[in-house]
């Protein structure tokens, strides 16, 4: 009975050791789910990413930089707000040559790969979760993962997607701005996205959905290794992405898709969608600038609680925390979820939402809260933050942002868990390569 017991114990305390092993490893930093420096690429009037500036005469950036570069390569040097950056290669809108699609991708991962080779002192690309925490274990560097906005033309087979994930790549977001032969795209409201887009369809029940390419290519990344992000798709594509990653057991990843009750419009999931994200082992990370957050249409209660609100200053900070607080709020409070009983750290990891920045994305970030550009003219004396009187002009003020979020009690903890959520995805699609 004694020498059972002290079995027991002993499995226990084994057991103990191997769940603080896990805490203590796990990684809480601040990934940057998707970022443009290689815009130059595809349009080349966009100025070059990942360029130092001589740090004496540093460029004079503004928040509404939409056609302007602002990814410097010293803004992502020990950046405080920003650990680890996916960097999304972006495949042109309207290719229709696979060996161009392909050219066009591979020159901007050589890019951000030789710019890290380039700079050893502060940064390396990792491909895979295990390279990732050995950086962050080992190294003060900045860790800069792949991904690829838009899989026209890239991913007609197995094989395909075998040569992606080759590369190093984590994800890839299926479908832009355009419809294409994986599905259809969201539009916008407002003329610009329409207008690349003027073949789809206005109403839902007319939309394209997933086709039968867009269905095997999720089952191919997957199959390789390789995350399906479903931002940008259609209601009806996106709707139909999550039935086929449900039957075939994938993890759906949304990286900065909005919240219909707050932006009512097709760039953003319903309810619906983003239990079935979450029941599915998935997670949802929002657009960080205030202007992607802006409340479109939002439901009375959301509105009447903005109303009420003593500091708002619209497209600025606060409409991304705003949003944040809202989506926050539904995921811990929803009985499907269940996050509101009480769950261990290692389970807090699945829930977590993600940010991504989308710098040099064709958008404008935050604009200020004080000044000419900001809703209070005069900046009280307490004001210390920069984002506050500049706005979001460029990824060197993300720490900013998470100094004014944290002052103001905002939790970021669920911000700060994705790192680890991430990794723990991508580890799992590798260890599963060919079982989905
Ligand atoms: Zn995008």
């Amino acid at each position: 009975m004694v020498i059972q017991g002290k079995k027991i114990l002993c499995v226990f305390l084994l057991w103990c050791t191997q769940v603080s092993f896990i805490l203590a490893q796990q990684v809480n930093e601040f990934i940057d789910l998707q970022i443009h420096p290689t815009m130059h690429v595809p349009y080349s009037f966009f100025g070059k990413g990942l360029e130092f500036f001589n740090e004496n005469n540093a460029p004079d950036l503004s928040y509404q930089h939409q056609f302007n570069n602002v990814n410097y390569a010293n803004f992502f040097k020990n950046n405080k707000g920003l650990r680890i950056m996916v960097v999304g290669s972006l495949n042109g809108e309207y290719i229709a040559n696979s060996k161009k699609a392909k050219r066009t991708i591979l020159k901007q991962i050589n890019y951000v790969n030789k710019f890290a080779e380039d700079n050893p002192e502060f940064f390396v690309v990792a491909k895979n979760p295990t390279e990732v925490r050995n950086y962050l274990n080992t190294t003060d560097k900045t860790i800069i993962l792949h991904s690829i906005e838009g899989g026209k033309e890239l991913i007609k087979s197995q094989d395909d997607a075998h040569f992606w994930a080759a590369q190093g790549v984590s994800f890839i977001t299926l479908i832009h701005l355009v419809d294409c032969e994986y599905g259809g795209a969201a539009i916008l409201p407002g003329v610009p996205t329409r207008l690349i887009n003027m073949d789809a369809s206005c109403e839902i029940k007319n939309e394209i959905g997933l086709t039968e390419l867009g269905k095997n290519a999720i089952i191919w990344l997957a199959n390789a290794g390789i995350m399906t992000d479903i931002t940008h798709m259609n209601d009806q594509t996106r709707k139909d992405a999550l039935v086929v990653m449900e039957e075939h057991g994938i993890p759906p990843l949304s990286t900065h898709d909005g919240f219909k009750p707050l932006q009512h419009h097709p760039r953003a999931l319903d309810v619906e969608d983003v239990l079935k994200i979450y029941k599915n082992n998935g997670f949802i990370s929002l657009p960080i600038s205030g202007f992607s957050c802006m409340p479109y249409n939002p439901d009375e209660k959301y509105q009447k609680q903005i109303d009420s609100l003593e500091l708002y200053c619209e497209g600025s900070i606060d409409s991304y925390k705003f949003t944040y607080e809202v989506v926050k709020e539904f995921i811990e409070t929803n009985p499907q979820l269940g996050y509101h009983d009480s769950l261990s750290e290692a389970e807090k990891v699945n829930f977590c939402i993600g940010f991504q920045s989308d710098f040099n994305g064709w958008l404008n970030h935050s604009r200020p809260r004080y000044g000419e550009d900001g809703c209070y003219l005069n900046k009280p004396d307490s004001i210390t933050e920069p984002i506050e009187w500049q706005g979001l002009a460029h990824p060197g003020l993300l720490e900013s942002q998470w100094n004014v979020m944290q002052s103001e009690g905002v939790d970021l903890a669920p911000i700060k868990r994705s790192a680890e959520k991430f990794l723990l995805l991508w580890q799992y699609f590798l260890d599963n390569k060919g079982k989905f």
